[in-house]
């Protein structure tokens, strides 16, 4: 007898009987696990090696109609369920212990219309496998930095990326999705139709359903002027402070990263990462002074197809390691800020301590803070403190200096945090995610209530469902 305890939405645990799962296991095309599946470990398992979830079972989804399936199953069952996209996220939210998980990993298909200059792409696809889809044509949308984040979960909360100065965040070029709501119907959300579900979906996260697939505009982009200028960690008060200074008024084409970290052989380093997207020589000019700081220890900017530039922190942000994450948005950086910085990286003992500075570009504070759910049209940077460990046995000593520089940062912040940054059991209060939607929160609820007034989509960075 197979018994799946069940985690669910009134605080039961009901036992559901193997007649049930057979069942279910047959409505469904792709593969249905268990903790006794050969396969169930790797299936489980996070890009964030400190994460150790263990689901009661896992829906290989091979299309929507699984996808519905699996959604009825959760509701009918008050079953705990869990959405995974490109299973990438910091705090892990894609898998429940106990719960079901609806894994999209197989729905990866692409369709690129370079006429239109559109793609719809399903919900399982991943940076690296968007971008060459899409770089063929010599297009582009604005996505994440690393090749293996999933579209879904980076998309739905946002979406920082290398074209944020002229092209915005990745949400801001969907045009459509199609989402499985919490009553098992897919929907269609765009402008047009269902405008206020489109309007929560970019930004609300997971919380409206599951999205099938997304469909966004595309730009021409080709070759960037991108790489790192790196400097001997001691320079990082007037480097970070320079850079500072440069980023109060740039152009569209230029968006860029400042980050103290430790390079591959572990010596610690401050960089700047400009990227420039227009033309070659007018970036080199634009880009001079960042060069210009001393001499630094090595300057790898040059022109660079999109594609490379996308996989630029793939070789130190591998699968597996003890990873875990803080951050505030900034509208400025003051000295204080940069000290605080400063000081707290030279007192981490990860193995790649990295505290970033990530501009998101000047499209994304052009758009309206009520336009869409994302709520930080006024953060100009995002702030990130990531320590990096190998030894499960040192969580708390690196968790507790990522925590206690954050707190210290604090003052020095919007009050807005990045959705996709928070998540944690820890720190997944309804107050932080109310706070982090600002003035949005109310509408969301709204939203919630109308879409899922029970809350079965949960396991996320959760907007109740208004009263
Ligand atoms: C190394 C690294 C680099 C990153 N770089 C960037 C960056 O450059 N820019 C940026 O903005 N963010 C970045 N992020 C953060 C990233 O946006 C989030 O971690 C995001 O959640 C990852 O998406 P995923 O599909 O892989 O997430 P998953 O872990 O699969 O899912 C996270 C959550 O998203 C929701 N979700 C996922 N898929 C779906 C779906 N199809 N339908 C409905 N809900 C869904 C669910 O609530 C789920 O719990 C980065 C994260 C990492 C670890």
């Amino acid at each position: 007898m197979v018994e799946l305890l069940a985690a669910t939405l009134s605080g039961q645990e009901p036992t559901l009987s193997e007649v049930i799962i057979d069942e279910f296991k047959k409505s469904l095309r792709g593969e249905l696990l268990s903790p006794d599946d050969l396969d169930y470990d790797e299936a489980r398992s996070l890009w964030n090696g400190n994460v150790d979830k263990r689901p009661a079972l896992i829906a290989i989804c091979d299309g929507v109609a699984d996808v519905i399936n699996c959604v009825n199953f959760a509701r009918n069952n008050n079953v705990l369920i869990s959405v995974r996209g490109g299973g990438h996220s910091f705090p892990s939210t894609s898998v429940a212990n106990d719960g079901l998980v609806i894994d999209l990993s197989n729905m990866d298909g692409i369709r690129v219309d370079p006429v239109r200059r559109t793609a719809r792409a399903e919900g399982g696809v991943k940076w690296g496998a968007f971008d060459h889809a899409t770089q063929a044509f010599g297009l582009a949308t604005t996505g994440g930095t690393n090749t293996d984040t999933g579209i879904a979960g980076l998309t739905l909360g946002g979406g920082h990326g290398w074209l944020g100065g002229k092209h915005a965040l990745a949400l801001d070029n969907l045009i459509s999705v199609d989402i499985v709501t919490a009553d098992g119907q897919l929907r269609i959300a765009s402008e047009d139709e269902n405008p206020d579900l489109f309007w929560a979906v970019r930004g609300g996260g997971g919380n409206f359903g599951v999205v099938t697939s997304f469909e966004y505009r595309l730009q021409p982009v080709t070759t960037l002027l991108a790489g790192m200028i790196i400097y001997p960690i001691e320079k990082a008060p007037e480097v970070i402070r320079f850079y500072r200074d440069f980023t109060l008024n740039t152009p569209d084409e230029f968006t860029s990263w400042c980050v103290m970290m430790a390079d591959p052989d572990g010596n610690r380093v401050c960089v700047i990462v400009p990227c420039y997207n227009g033309p070659i020589a007018e970036g080199e000019a634009y880009i001079k002074p960042l060069r210009e700081l001393g001499t630094p220890i090595a300057d790898l900017v040059g022109p660079m197809n999109y594609e490379d530039l996308q996989a630029l922190t793939d070789a130190a942000l591998v699968p597996g390691r003890q990873y875990y994450e803080k951050s505030h948005f900034m509208k400025e950086i003051s000295d204080e800020a940069i000290d605080l910085m400063v000081e707290h990286f030279a007192e981490s003992t990860a193995a790649l301590p990295v505290i970033l500075l990530q501009q998101v570009g000047n499209a994304v504070l052009r758009v309206a803070n009520d336009a869409t759910a994302y709520s930080h049209r006024d953060g100009v940077y995002n702030c990130l403190i990531i320590p990096v460990w190998d030894d499960p046995g040192e969580t708390e000593i690196h968790r507790k200096w990522c925590r206690d520089l954050w707190e210290a940062l604090e003052p020095y912040g919007t009050g807005g945090i990045y959705v996709n940054n928070i998540g944690r059991e820890e720190d997944d209060s309804e107050a932080l995610v109310r706070s982090s939607y600002g003035s949005n929160y109310l509408r969301l609820a709204e939203i919630k209530k109308q879409f899922d007034g029970d809350n079965l989509f949960r396991h996320n960075q959760n907007i109740r469902p208004a009263p």
